[in-house]
């Protein structure tokens, strides 16, 4: 119980880990990138309104003085220069048309020409400057830039140039300026667009984040259910090829794990003198084979007097023919069946197929010992075996049939051995 909660425990801690270095990032850069990107935006929008607008009043200073020759003067309501009445507005609507500029020009601190009107569409012709402008544009003779400027109940972003006659004298004002609400609506619109942008960048990089974290979390949970099965003395466990094939770390943990897992299954099943299945590992193949197939055939087989060839060339004789013969006899059940030691010099075979089949398999294994040139250092020698081979029949049980395979090797052994016995 608690192994269990222990695991479970750590499985999400390594999830919200990996996610947290994952997003984090991501939604910081976000942020930034649009805290920094919108401040840029707004910067970028003042200076060129700034510039906008001060080009829009040079324009207008540089066209009344080009086309028309002599100083300023206001009287009875017109505004003459030279010689000439200039008291038009149409150059003022012009550009507002064109640019969506209001444009104004001031005799001294009244407005006498303007396109600037109130909600109400009462123009703003007569009103005053502020003081401020007053002060900077008309005393100090400075152009003057202001985001707060106030006409009629309406707020804009303007500039002041000086008016001046040919003696310097300044006389009045040109103002450009465009509504507040308006610039907000233009810096709004690109916000918008910036900010959807980078949302969905963050959230594409998030959505390949999450799934590529996903995927290696499914594989590190793969492989951690791989182990836990190994753990638990599953040796048959195949990983999923895909982990393997990995080119990380996680396919490294994932290809040691598989060559853990064939080493511990040879060092478990596997009998070392002979590479053959040892007796417990048969017992198990056995057992499972009995509940997939009905008809199959098994053979106990035994060296003939193995004791003498210990006896005369030595025990080391005897683990080379032990060697040499479990060579033959796996040959004999590859693909097929499987060929295990089921004690001293003493094997057990099982072939997936009837006994019919199975005996001229075993016939060839009796010819392939009888004419094998057993030489150890310089002693030649010749070995025989005998088999007991059995079917297995209906609803044979599992100890009954291996005791009907033992008898029959029994029935050979004291026939006088070197026999099959069916
Ligand atoms: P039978 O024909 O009746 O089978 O006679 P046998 O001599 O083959 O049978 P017995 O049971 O009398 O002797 C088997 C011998 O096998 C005894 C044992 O020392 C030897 N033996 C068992 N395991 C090994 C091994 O791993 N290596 C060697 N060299 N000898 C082994
Ligand atoms: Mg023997
Ligand atoms: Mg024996």
């Amino acid at each position: 119980m608690q192994r269990k909660m222990k695991r479970i425990k750590g499985k999400r801690g390594i999830k919200k880990r990996l996610l947290t270095m994952v997003l984090y990032p991501i939604l910081i850069l976000g942020v930034l990138t649009i805290i920094i990107g919108v401040s840029l935006i707004y910067a970028f929008y003042s200076n060129s309104i700034h510039d906008e607008l001060a080009a829009t009043t040079k324009m207008m200073l540089n066209c009344l003085e080009l086309t028309v020759r002599g100083d300023y003067q206001y009287e009875d309501g017109m505004l003459v220069k030279g010689e000439i009445n200039i008291t038009d507005s149409t150059m003022l609507y012009r550009i507002k048309e064109e640019s969506q500029i209001d444009t104004t020009i001031f005799w001294q601190d009244e407005r006498i020409l303007t396109t600037m009107e109130s909600d109400s569409g009462i123009s703003a012709v007569g009103t005053k400057a502020d003081e401020d402008v007053i002060g900077q544009v008309l005393e100090q003779g400075n152009p003057y830039f202001s985001r707060n400027v106030e006409v009629l109940g309406e707020k804009y972003i303007g500039y002041y140039t000086p008016m001046e006659n040919g003696s310097h004298e300044i006389v009045g004002m040109i103002f450009a300026g465009k509504k507040k609400v308006s610039v907000y609506r233009d810096i709004g619109k690109i916000v918008i667009w910036f900010v959807a942008f980078s949302g969905i960048a963050v959230i594409l990089a998030t959505v390949v984040s999450v799934t590529y974290s996903n995927k290696m979390l499914l594989d590190i949970a793969t492989i951690n259910q791989y182990l836990r099965n190994i753990a638990e003395g599953d040796l048959g466990v195949t990983l999923d090829e895909r982990i393997e094939e990995r080119r990380d770390e996680i396919g490294e943990i994932g290809t040691y794990a598989t060559k853990m897992r064939k080493n511990l299954q040879a060092l478990v099943e596997m009998d070392p003198l002979t590479s053959l299945f040892n007796r417990r590992s048969c017992n198990r193949k056995l057992l499972s084979l009995m509940e997939q197939e009905d008809i199959f055939t098994v053979v106990m087989c035994d060296i003939d007097y193995f004791k003498k060839i210990n006896d005369n060339y030595g025990h080391d004789a005897g683990d080379y023919v032990l060697k040499e013969i479990s060579g033959i006899l796996q040959s004999s059940v590859e693909n097929q069946g499987f060929a295990s030691r089921w004690g001293g010099e003493e094997f057990l075979l099982v072939y997936t197929m009837p006994v019919k089949e199975a005996l001229t398999k075993v016939e060839d294994i009796q010819k392939q010992v009888r004419k094998f040139p057993f030489a150890y250092e310089d002693k030649k020698f010749k070995v025989t075996m005998t088999f007991g081979v059995q079917e297995r029949e209906g609803e044979l049980p599992y100890e009954q049939l291996i005791k009907e395979a033992d008898n029959k090797l029994y029935v050979g052994k004291n026939d006088g051995r070197d026999r099959i016995v069916e």
